[in-house]
């Protein structure tokens, strides 16, 4: 489970100032249970407004999408999405940060060893008790990765989550990535405007055209991971 159907679907915002801007302009894309797809463009061609949309943040236009054939209403857990900057609370220390899901739903009680699993997964060991803004960029999208990914999703929605990192941090984080997406046989779909780390992670890519966005092609890419 975790296949993303999208069909025929046309995005339009309506700016401030009145104009009418096509973000998407008729985007077909099957994506079948376990791919790690990666969506690369120019900057500004609707990456973002298409993960939006599969996350349920936001509606079509016109057109469809679908998770195992049920139509995306809404948000969901099941499709975790995790931003360039992680959005952690920063009110909330890191336990909390991660536990906040898990709170939401009610399931908090149960599922404490379930929080510490997943702090150990992310190497955040000891800052239970630290805030955000006393982590390094990297232990923060750490943390939100593990927020997200203690909810169990089925699909993973990264939204250029290592593009503010320093190259080193950036490198072993992406490595993490293929080792959960590995283990966990989870969907994964990430937009990023680097196309060496889309070659490096991704089974596919798909190439959408400059606004308003098209897929242009898609590239199978393959790899055996070492
Ligand atoms: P990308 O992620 O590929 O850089 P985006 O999906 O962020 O591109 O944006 C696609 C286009 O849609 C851009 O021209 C952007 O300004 C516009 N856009 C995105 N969201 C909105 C919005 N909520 N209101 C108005 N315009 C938007
Ligand atoms: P809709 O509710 O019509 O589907 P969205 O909810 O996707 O639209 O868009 C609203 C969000 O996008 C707001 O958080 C807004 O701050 C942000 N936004 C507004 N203008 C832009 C823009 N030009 N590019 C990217 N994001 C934008």
């Amino acid at each position: 489970v975790g296949a993303i159907d999208i069909n025929s679907v046309i995005k339009k915002f309506t700016t401030d100032d009145g104009n009418e801007i096509t973000a998407l302009d008729g985007v077909d894309l099957n994506i079948k249970a376990g791919e790690f797809i990666s969506l690369i463009g120019p900057s500004g061609c609707g990456k973002s407004t298409l993960l939006r949309l599969i996350a349920g943040l936001s509606t079509p236009t016109k057109g469809t999408l679908s998770m195992d054939g049920a139509g995306i209403e809404g948000t969901s857990y099941e499709r975790g999405l995790v931003f360039q900057n992680a959005m952690l609370f920063p009110w909330l220390n890191i336990y909390d940060n991660i536990a906040f899901g898990l709170k939401a739903r009610n399931v908090y009680r149960k599922h404490k060893e379930r929080v510490s699993k997943f702090i150990n997964m992310v190497s955040l060991a000891g800052f239970e008790k630290s805030y955000p803004h006393q982590l390094s960029g990297g232990m923060i999208q750490r943390a939100g990765l593990a927020r997200v990914l203690i909810n169990d999703p089925k699909v993973l929605l990264l939204d250029e989550p290592l593009g503010a990192l320093d190259a080193f941090t950036r490198m072993n984080l992406q490595d993490e990535l293929i080792h959960l997406w590995k283990k966990e046989k989870m969907t994964m779909i990430l937009v990023t405007h680097d196309v060496d780390e889309a070659v490096y992670l991704s089974s596919r890519i798909v190439v959408m055209t400059p606004r308003p966005a098209k897929v242009e092609k898609i590239l199978d890419v393959n790899l055996s991971y070492p």
